[in-house]
C-alpha cells in the first residue's frame, strides 16, 4: 500500500467587509481578508493545517497588512470586528516594482505568492 501525502500551502478568503478610507491613498475603500496556511494531506484530504497568517488587502490600492492571529480567529469565526489601523502592521513590500511571473503559465501578481494561483506551481 502506497501513502500519498504532502504539505501544501492553501488560502482561503474570509467573509468579511469592512469600508474605510484609505490612508494610504486616500480613496474610499474595503479590506479583504485572507488566510494563509499550511496543511498536511494524506491522499489529498487535508489533514491539519498551521503556521495560519491572517492578511488584510485593501480593496482600493491593494496595501497588504497583517493582523495578529488571535483577531483574525475571531474574524474567522465570524465576530463583528472593527478593524482599527493600529490593528494593522504594514507588510513592508516594494510594491510597485517587484513583479512575481509563474514560469509555468505566466501568470503575474504583485503579491508575494509561495504558489501561483492560477496553477499552483511553486513561485520563486
Ligand atoms: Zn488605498
Ligand atoms: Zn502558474
Amino acid at each position: 500500500m502506497i501513502f500519498i501525502f504532502g504539505i501544501s500551502n492553501g488560502r482561503k478568503d474570509l467573509n468579511f467587509h469592512q469600508t474605510m478610507v484609505c490612508s494610504v491613498c486616500g480613496r474610499y475603500g474595503s479590506y479583504k481578508i485572507i488566510m494563509e496556511y499550511m496543511f498536511f494531506s494524506l491522499f489529498f484530504i487535508p489533514i491539519f493545517k498551521w503556521n495560519k497568517t491572517y492578511y488584510v488587502k485593501t480593496g482600493c490600492c491593494g496595501t497588504l497588512y497583517t493582523i495578529d492571529r488571535e483577531l483574525g480567529k475571531r474574524i474567522a469565526r465570524g465576530e463583528n470586528i472593527d478593524l482599527q489601523e493600529t490593528d494593522l502592521h504594514k507588510v513592508q513590500r516594494n510594491w510597485h516594482y517587484s513583479m512575481k511571473r509563474c514560469s509555468k503559465c505566466s501568470f503575474t501578481t504583485r503579491e508575494d505568492y509561495k504558489y501561483c494561483p492560477n496553477c499552483a506551481n511553486p513561485m520563486d
